[in-house]
């Protein structure tokens, strides 16, 4: 069966906006149909993104959400305006317990493990996910998965 794609969204970001009421999510949500697939599965991947984003941008108060419909696919991207994250590192963001050290001004609790299970996730759905990034201007990391999944998780 199908689910709303945007409630979904919706949902998300209220958990994560009370985490943070120093963040603000603006959202702009322009993928208005139901998406067949796990729920469960890509609500998570979302969830890893945008607490990412805002974990990760301790003295930035904006953060942006964008979904868009790709006809087939869906896309959705986060972005933050945050730490960034360096060129060479941004190839080994998506492995498993790689996290990024050396940042002087703050220290970030995590596993490495959130990208690493997202990628994995999207791997399985038969889309993809990359990021774009620059240190101390931020990063946007988005993933794009069929609207439709053709074999069940
Ligand atoms: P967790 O397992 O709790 O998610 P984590 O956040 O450290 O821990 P990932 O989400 O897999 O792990 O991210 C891996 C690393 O990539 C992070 O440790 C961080 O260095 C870097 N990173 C991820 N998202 C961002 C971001 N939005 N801005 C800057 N660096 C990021
Ligand atoms: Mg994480």
């Amino acid at each position: 069966a199908g689910f709303d794609f945007n409630e979904m969204v919706e949902e998300v970001i209220e958990d994560v906006q009370r985490t943070s009421s120093k963040h603000i999510i603006v959202k702009k949500l322009n993928f208005n149909k139901e998406i067949f697939g796990d729920r469960e599965r890509i609500c998570q991947v979302v969830t890893n993104l945008l607490t990412n984003a805002v974990k990760y941008s301790p003295d930035a108060n904006e953060v942006i959400i964008y979904t868009e419909d790709h006809n087939t696919t869906v896309q959705v991207c986060v972005q933050d305006f945050g730490i960034g994250i360096s060129k060479e590192k941004t190839d080994h963001v998506f492995e498993q317990f790689y996290r990024v050290s050396g940042n002087k001004e703050h220290t970030f609790p995590g596993l490495g493990l959130g990208l690493y299970i997202s990628s994995e996730i999207v791997k399985r759905l038969n889309g993809r996910i990359w990021v774009n990034s620059v240190v101390n201007k931020g990063s946007t990391f988005c993933f794009s998965i069929p609207v439709r999944q053709e074999i069940p998780f």
